[in-house]
Order: structure tokens, then sequence, then C-alpha cells
């Protein structure tokens, strides 16, 4: 299985309900051999429109904190626990993350990331694997609204930042 065969059967799932009344699945984007994975819940009303993951005001803001952090957004994987959006962008029931689930366990079990971050409530669902770290940090969306969750926001990808490097100065 690649990445690419993921991708057309996320774009052709019926699954669940959400499919219906959306214009494009979102099954997520950046490199096969990206060593840090994003995983938020699920796409909004800009990435039902472009197919693409985080391109509305929470992705934008994403993008450039981690920009301002030295994390270029094409170096990671960035995906969501679910593939379609929602009416009304309500949180996705349990049986919605379930028909999806399996999407992302098999881009984990291909990317082998070595830290995944789990952006939000919703994303903390993501299985556990073995010999990964998991990384809980708040929802960007809730960052850009509240200056409390934004200057924590930012603490979270300051130390984010310092596992990367971590990780990369231990790469053969
Ligand atoms: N919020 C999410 O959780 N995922 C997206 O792709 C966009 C906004």
């Amino acid at each position: 299985m690649s990445l690419e065969e993921i991708n057309y059967q996320v774009y052709a799932c019926k699954k669940c309900r959400l499919w219906r009344g959306t214009k494009h699945g979102v099954p997520g984007e950046g490199p096969a051999n990206a060593r840090v994975m994003f995983v938020g819940q699920n796409p909004g009303a800009e990435e039902d429109e472009t197919g693409r993951p985080f391109v509305g005001r929470a992705g934008k803001y994403l993008t450039k904190t981690l920009a301002e952090f030295g994390i270029k957004r094409e170096d990671v994987y960035i995906t969501n626990i679910v593939k379609h959006t929602s009416p009304e962008n309500r949180k996705p029931f349990t049986d919605e993350v379930a028909a999806c689930l399996p999407y992302l366990i098999t881009q984990i079990e291909i990317i082998k990331p070595k830290i995944i971050v789990l952006l939000g409530a919703s994303a903390k669902e993501t299985p556990r694997v073995e010999g990964i770290e998991y990384f809980e940090v708040i929802h960007p969306s809730a960052a850009m609204r509240f200056t409390k969750m934004r200057e924590k926001f930012r603490g979270q990808i300051a130390e984010l930042a310092t596992k990367i490097q971590k990780q990369n100065s231990q790469k053969s």
C-alpha cells in the first residue's frame, strides 16, 4: 500500500455518512518519509474546497507558527483523524472516527514517523504505536482565539522544535 493508494481510497470513501454533500475527501499531505506527523480533527470548509488539510485560518496559523520555530510545513506530514468535513463543522461521531481510523493507521505504518503531534482533543484517539513519541498540543483554532491558549501553544511548538532537533542529531 502506498500513500497514493490511500489518497484514492479516501477520495472515493463512503464508509460513513460524512461524504454526503462534501466536495473532497482530504487524505493528508507531506513526504512519505516525514519524521514528524500532525493529526487534527477533520477538514473544515476550505479543506473540503481544496482537498488539502489545514489550509484555512487555523491551518495558516499553524503553518506560520511552525515556521517561526524553524519547522517547515513541507517537511512534515499533516492529516486528520477523520478525512471528510462534517455538517457545521461538528465534532465527528464515534462511528465516523471508527470508520476512518484504518486510513490513519495505514498512513502511520507507511510513514513510520518518529513523532506524532496530536492537535486538540479529538486527535487523542489516534492509535498508539510502540517506538513513536506522541505529543499532545492545543488545537491551532483554539490557540488563535484565546491569548492564554496561544502562549501555551507557542510554548508547545517550541518544545516540539527541540524534540525534532534532538531526533535529527541522533539520525545516522
Ligand atoms: N482543523 C482540523 O482539525 N483539520 C483541518 O484540516 C483543518 C482544520
